[in-house]
């Protein structure tokens, strides 16, 4: 337990996405009071974000709730806030085929249906890929279907179905992702689509947190931990407590200093890190001194951080129909053991369109989506390059060449963003998700050990029942106020978040 004495620790919080956030205002239900938060951007929410496009705000990073239980602490808040009362309309999906024609739609659902029953499958330490599994049992499907015409029509669902994978995921191959990879995972139930309302998750997380403690434009390029520094009385800048000029009062020793890219030093009991693991792959080796511990390392390295591309398209008019909710694009000769990307035909793996809706709230938009290395590629392209590209997709598909250009068009840039590097974590073949709790591992003081929690590890990618989630952010964030909260052996003020994570 630490000492009883020091009843108000310093704890900063490294970035303010919703693990941070929710971190921090837990952290003061606590009653810590001396709580910083610093990010990086000049903005926070981290990868939950909003654009403009238009007249419309659209949601950049997460958009779907995935489990609308009692058991997703995000769904419970959304829903607290009035947000919920009514999901959105999901509207109709719509097919077509690479001959440009629409595919009947009927066929098109029950093979997908089929196809995800396969995909979804949770295997348990089978160390096989993702696509070694799905190729071969929906092989199975396929042979025991006798009309040629139907064997070949429902593989390029099927394929579709893994494309679709891919973006879930944020991979460029089945046969690179682990079988195993939701052995763990908690089922919060269905996932629903909430386009402009996942934000007011970050303002409520925000709201009776000190503005004057949340600093923005604080890019943290090294911590410092396992060691003893002074604030000097007369200096601004704070100094080792060897230092003379600390050395004649009882001058407050901390173990870690957190340097900012600025110049600036915070000092600190304990730091709660939240970095994507995109942001800890590139920096880690570098941003901790005295170095991460070597199993640490690993696991950043083993683990995977992929990316996805979304493309807001705004248009004049809508050229699908009112209903229309989703549009795939399926290409005939696509078959399920071949789902994989190839930059050489990015365009292939554009095949997945949703409709912003309601219409009233944000006019005619489509959102194109692609995973993996089409979307670091699609990244790297211009606006008039991408928007002349998938006019030409469209039209190939929809077999009608009315279809016009947008008028204006948005493609999200999560791996070339520095403070992100990325968009969600995923297991590659052979990495068992329990690595994650070695990364959530707090690190302690060579002096005491049993002691001093200095370094604590929040995120996403901490969370081997829930990563690459929202809830899974937030969650982790008050794993690491609760481990302080125990450390101090403080009680919660408040009940609300307590009692969520004990739905969990
Ligand atoms: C495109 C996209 C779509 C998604 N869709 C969904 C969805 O529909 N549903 C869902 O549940 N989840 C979705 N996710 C995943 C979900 O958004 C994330 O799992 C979650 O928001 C991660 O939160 P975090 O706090 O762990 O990390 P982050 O949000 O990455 O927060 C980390 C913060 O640290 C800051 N930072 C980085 N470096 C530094 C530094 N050196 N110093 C200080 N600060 C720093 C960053 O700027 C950032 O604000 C999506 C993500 C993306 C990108």
């Amino acid at each position: 337990m630490a000492d009883m004495a020091d009843k108000n620790p310093s704890i900063v919080v490294i970035g303010a996405g919703v693990a941070g956030l929710a971190a921090a205002k837990k952290l003061k239900e606590y009653g810590f009071n001396d709580v910083t938060v610093l990010e990086a951007s000049e903005k926070v929410g981290g990868r939950v974000a909003t654009a403009t496009l238009g007249n419309a705000c659209v949601d950049t990073g997460a958009q779907y709730i995935h489990g609308t239980s009692e058991k997703n602490p995000v769904y419970c808040l959304l829903k607290q806030s009035g947000l919920l009362n009514q999901f959105p309309e999901m509207g109709e999906e719509a097919f077509y085929s690479n001959k440009g024609h629409k595919v009947d739609a009927n066929f098109a659902r029950r093979a997908y249906e089929a196809g995800e029953g396969i995909i979804r499958y949770r295997g348990s330490n089978t160390g096989k890929s993702l696509g070694e599994h799905y190729a071969e049992k929906t092989q199975g499907m396929i042979d025991s279907v006798e009309d040629n015409d139907k064997k070949t029509r429902m593989q390029s669902v099927f394929a579709l179905v893994g494309k679709d994978l891919l973006i879930d995921v944020g991979a460029s191959d089945l046969h690179k992702i682990s079988l195993d990879s939701w052995q763990y995972y908690i089922n919060m139930g269905d996932s629903v689509n909430v386009p402009g309302l996942m934000f007011q998750l970050v303002d409520m997380l925000l709201e009776d947190f000190p503005k004057d403690r949340l600093l923005l434009k604080r890019e943290v390029c090294k911590i410092k931990w396992d060691g003893s520094f002074s604030v000097a009385p007369l200096h601004d800048e704070p100094l080792p407590a060897h230092t003379e000029s600390a050395s004649e009062e009882k001058v407050r020793q901390y173990p870690v200093c957190v340097v900012c890219e600025n110049g600036e030093e915070i000092l600190a009991d304990h730091v709660i890190v939240t970095l994507s693991l995109g942001c800890l792959k590139a920096q880690a080796s570098s941003l901790f001194i005295p170095s991460l511990p070597t199993e640490k390392m690993e696991v950043i390295d083993k683990l995977c951080f992929g990316n996805i591309a979304k493309i807001f398209l705004e248009y004049e008019e809508a050229f699908w129909e009112n209903n229309v909710g989703t549009i795939s694009l399926i290409y005939e000769d696509d078959t399920p053991a071949s789902v994989s990307t190839n930059k050489m035909q990015w365009l292939k793996n554009m095949q997945y369109f949703s409709v912003l809706r309601p219409k009233e709230r944000f006019g005619n938009i489509l959102i194109g989506w692609c995973p993996g290395k089409i979307a670091d590629l699609v990244e790297t392209m211009t606006d008039d390059e991408l928007s002349t590209a998938i006019t030409d997709h469209l039209k190939m598909f929809l077999g009608h060449s009315s279809i016009p250009q947008p008028k204006s068009i948005l493609c999200t840039k999560w791996r070339s963003n520095k403070f992100m590097r990325g968009t969600y974590t995923f297991l590659p073949v052979g990495v068992d998700g329990q690595v994650m709790d070695t990364l959530a591992q707090p690190l302690v003081g060579s002096q005491h050990p049993d002691q001093d929690l200095q370094v604590l590890f929040a995120g996403e990618a901490t969370m081997k029942s829930l990563y690459g989630t929202v809830q899974g952010a937030l969650l982790s964030g008050h794993r690491e106020a609760d481990r302080l909260a125990a450390h101090y052996k403080k009680t919660l003020a408040t009940t609300s978040a307590t009692s969520l994570d004990k739905q969990v």
